[in-house]
């Protein structure tokens, strides 16, 4: 027995040594294709900068040929700078690398022409796509790439980023068939002239064939509607799908929403409410809000409640914000004299005729419309009484006076995966005006919300990566 634990000791150690792959002072070990002058190295590190070329690792760790492993690149962009790593990929003359998966590095890169560039890093490149980046500009970052198996765990410093597993058949037919774990060398990236990246202690663990690809443990990703195939299409496609309606309340943490967002493919958006009695009331507790969830790649927002937000909270705390999201569903009531009334609330009040309520609602939509947000919550909204009138309140001719002044004020639609709100005639109309949208779930905890609805919204009206609101 004791002679079988330290075999099996020996072994996992032997397996379990990291080694270095750059020897810190030359390109030994490694092949640059095609414009193999983008490569350098300058004070301890390679220095990619220049046309389009991948550096392979050819050197002697075992044979250049990895399966399971972790591998740990401390790296360094410039701003506007794309790269990335390549793993289990293979020589290649010229040409972006066939096989195997990139993990992206692009923290501000925008892209060129028309093209605009959204997925940042510690992205799968077209497969998981990160659309917040986790790392500022100029700043030494270590990414970390677990493959075991079918399955790829990516972390950026200590944040995880992308925990993947590749389905059994094949993989969307944007991708060539090569796109596939199997096994392979790491090649790094030089994309562009325009790019520069440092790479510096490339140390590469070598884990046993029969690593358990369950270690270690992957939170469910189920029950959030992220099949595979509506991920897959809109990844490969570039479209963001993102959830920017995460409250932070019920449990709810900007870990869970991390793990969430690294095994369903689903971007998400944290934010708490902010108003008098609502989470956050002070700029001490919105500053408190802002440190606490910096360091994680996830957009952070507010849900803003009073409608004097904009002019009694610090602009420079408001600015460090992704996004700020705001909802018709508190007014006047009766009147607009009223108190500040929570229309979700109906044993608070009576709405005695629904047609003259309906105008008042109106022009406090286009209320909202002019505040400087970003997103409408719930757009459409009606409160309960109400509601079996929609198609009577809700006019063509009120709908496109609500959309028309979000396209004017900038503001982007919101999709609810819970409400129902806006409903398909409101979508189809905004679509075809040319207003912007986004997807929220709108949690009260910390469990899973069905996004199914916004997936199938966003299928059926054909939102395209141009239609989707991004920061
Ligand atoms: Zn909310």
């Amino acid at each position: 027995m004791r002679a079988l634990l330290l075999f099996l000791t020996t072994a996992a150690l032997l397996h379990a040594n990291p080694v270095e792959l750059f020897d810190g002072k030359s390109l030994a070990g490694w092949k640059a294709s095609e414009n193999t002058g983008s490569w350098s190295v300058k004070h301890g590190a390679i220095v990619a900068n220049g046309k389009r070329s991948h550096l392979f690792y050819n050197g002697p760790v075992a044979h250049a040929d990895f399966t399971n492993f972790i591998l740990e690149i401390e790296a360094c962009a410039a701003a506007r700078s794309n790269s990335g790593v390549f793993i289990h990929t293979a020589w290649q003359k010229t040409g972006w690398p066939d096989h195997g998966y990139e993990i992206q590095i692009n923290n501000s890169y925008n892209g060129h022409g028309q093209h605009r560039e959204l997925k940042r890093t510690g992205s799968i490149y077209a497969v998981r796509n990160l659309t917040k980046s986790p790392i500022a500009d100029d700043q030494w970052f270590t990414l970390r790439i677990q493959v075991a198996g079918k399955r790829v765990i990516v972390h950026v410093d200590d944040k995880l980023a992308v925990d993947y597993i590749e389905p059994d058949g094949p993989l969307h037919p944007a991708f060539p068939p090569t796109r596939r774990l199997s096994s392979g060398t790491i090649a790094l990236q030089a994309h562009d002239p325009g790019s520069t990246v440092r790479f510096r202690r490339i140390t590469l663990t070598q884990l046993p064939a029969n690593h358990d690809p369950a270690i270690p443990l992957r939170p469910s990703a189920d029950g959030c509607g992220a099949t595979r195939d509506r991920i897959d299409s809109l990844a490969a496609r570039n479209i963001p799908f993102i959830d920017y309606h995460v409250h932070l309340r019920g449990g709810m943490t900007a870990d869970k929403a991390l793990a969430r967002q690294a095994t369903t493919g689903i971007n998400l958006g944290i934010l708490k409410n902010l108003g008098q009695g609502w989470p956050i009331e002070t700029d001490a507790q919105l500053a408190a809000f802002l440190d606490e969830t910096e360091s994680y790649p996830l957009f952070r927002g507010i849900q803003v409640n009073d409608r004097d937000w904009h002019t009694t909270h610090d602009k420079t705390l408001l600015d460090r914000l992704d996004y700020i999201l705001a909802d018709t569903m508190i007014m006047p009531m009766p009147d607009d004299n009223g108190p500040m009334t929570k229309l979700f609330e109906p044993a608070t009040y009576t709405i005695d005729d629904p047609e003259a309520w309906m105008k008042r609602y109106l022009k406090h939509n286009l209320r909202v419309l002019a505040e400087p947000c970003n997103i409408l919550a719930n757009p459409t909204y009606l409160p309960p009484s109400v509601e079996p009138l929609y198609d009577t309140l809700w006019t063509d001719e009120r709908m496109k006076l609500v959309i028309q002044a979000a396209i004017d004020n900038h503001v982007a639609l919101e999709i609810n995966a819970r409400s129902g709100f806006p409903r398909d005639r409101f979508i189809r109309h905004a679509r075809n005006m040319g207003a912007k949208f986004t997807t929220g779930s709108n949690n009260s905890d910390d469990q899973p919300v069905d996004m199914s609805r916004c997936f199938k919204a966003y299928q059926s009206h054909r939102i395209t990566k141009a239609q989707t609101w991004v920061p």
